[in-house]
């Protein structure tokens, strides 16, 4: 781990260490070359299968995505813009991973831009539509108003902020305390200035997924100054392969997307950029990718990408339907646990993700509750950043109007393919644990 990246770690986990019985960041660390995937009960010395109860910050690669991915990271390696056979086969790889995805979001493959992540593509989607604004129509002060959701992620968040010293006017659209953006809150900040808005389709932290297509239309259909209309993009990470979505029926001109979250590689993503949309490239070079993105493109993680969500897409209205079983069980066992734990949001099944269940626990702080699960064998996430060496409350959860002091107890369980019944009772049984002797 770099030396920054622990020093940041040792401020935060002394202080928690401090209080109860954790071991050092050191003997954290050395405990990590162990095989992660097991656990070992101290008092039994028996071992254990990890529980991982974190897939919405990143997934394993599915079974047969390595494999679909493994020839172009060996015999077949050639530069997918090289004319020669080498050239052609990967280009060959590299279109048909872009057509499956065109075609599991319903867009045309032309729409669709190869990405570093959804992090580059959010940025992308951010910084190449309102360069053409400043490129196109320079000083002229029509049209250079931005709005975001206030809980985007800080992919978009620092995106949009970043605009602001180009002259951009910013407006952030607050959620209500129940997680979603409401039309009327959206429709009080559209002007005629207003160039782009980003609203993203699920909730990352908590798990709502937002009216996108309401959103998209009520955001069209302002007159605006500019001549390309107001234009409307959402990030789509959390959304892809966990629930339907189709960038057509959303109504969106841009929409971000990565594949470590559906069982894809780390470090692939993709931009979709309706036809219409004006966009001005920001990583300049060789011109790949229709100009729109440059860069030798990775083969095998587009390929990668493409099983991913193929192999998504097959199971998704099964595997739907299974998590939100385990996390609505998942939910009556917490609540039932301890008075101190509450839902961050109400769950509303038609409008949350199947396999995400945030919580708060009462005067107890997320990093505690993380570490202490970690060492039960549970990996799971909460809701706290940390920032300048103390722990602050997520910015999602101070926006939808939760109590700084409850938001700083914030647990996120996001359930994913390996995610069993029999995992259920594990965590809560940890838990209590946890909370009797934390
Ligand atoms: N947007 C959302 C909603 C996310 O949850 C994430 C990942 O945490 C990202 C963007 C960033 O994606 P990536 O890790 O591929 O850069």
């Amino acid at each position: 781990m770099p030396v920054l990246a622990n020093k940041l770690i040792l401020t935060v986990i002394e202080p928690v260490r401090a209080f109860t019985s954790l071991p050092s960041v050191e003997a954290r660390n050395l405990m990590c070359h162990h095989d992660i995937r097991k656990r070992k009960d101290t008092m039994t010395n028996l071992e254990y299968r990890r529980i991982y109860l974190d897939n919405a910050a990143t997934t394993p690669m599915m079974p047969g995505v390595l494999a679909a991915m493994e020839p172009y990271l060996t015999s077949d390696y050639g530069n997918a813009n090289a004319l020669y056979r080498e050239g052609v086969i990967a280009r060959q790889a590299l279109e048909g991973a872009r057509e499956t995805i065109a075609e599991a979001i319903g867009a045309s493959p032309t729409e669709v831009v190869f990405t570093s992540g959804g992090t580059e593509a959010d940025n992308a989607a951010i910084n190449g539509i309102t360069a053409v604004m400043r490129q196109k129509y320079g000083r002229i002060k029509a049209g250079n108003h931005l709005i975001c959701s206030a809980f985007e992620h800080h992919a978009v968040l620092e995106s949009i902020k970043s605009r602001k010293q180009d002259g951009f006017l910013v407006t952030q659209v607050k959620p209500r305390r129940d997680g979603f953006i409401h039309l009327q809150d959206l429709q009080a900040v559209l002007t005629e200035q207003t160039m782009l808005v980003s609203v993203m389709t699920a909730q990352n932290e908590i798990g709502t997924v937002q009216p996108v297509r309401e959103l998209a239309d009520l955001t069209h259909q302002v007159k605006s100054l500019n001549p390309t209309g107001v234009l409307f993009h959402t990030d789509a990470v959390q959304a892809l392969g966990k629930i339907p979505f189709n960038v057509r029926e959303a109504g969106v001109d841009a929409a971000s997307f990565s594949a470590h979250k559906i069982g894809g590689p780390k470090g692939i993503g993709a931009l979709y950029l309706c036809r219409q949309t004006p966009f001005i490239a920001q990583i300049r070079g060789g011109g790949q990718e229709l100009g729109r993105r440059s860069g030798t493109q990775n083969v095998a993680a587009a390929v990668g990408f493409a099983k991913a969500l193929e192999l998504t897409l097959e199971r998704q209205q099964h595997e739907m339907n299974r998590l939100a079983q385990l996390r609505d069980l998942l939910a009556a066992e917490l609540l039932s646990l301890d008075r101190r734990i509450s839902l961050s949001v109400p769950i509303d099944p038609t409008r949350h993700l199947p396999g995400l269940l945030a919580v708060t626990v009462q005067g107890l702080e997320s990093g505690t509750l993380i570490l202490h699960l970690d060492d039960a064998g549970i990996a799971v996430s909460g809701g706290s950043a940390c920032s300048t060496g103390s722990l602050q409350p997520s910015h999602v959860l101070t926006a939808i109007g939760m109590s700084r002091s409850l938001a700083l107890g914030a647990l996120r369980f996001s359930l994913g393919s390996a995610t069993t019944e029999a995992d259920i009772p594990i965590v809560k049984a940890a838990l209590a644990r946890i909370l009797n002797h934390g």
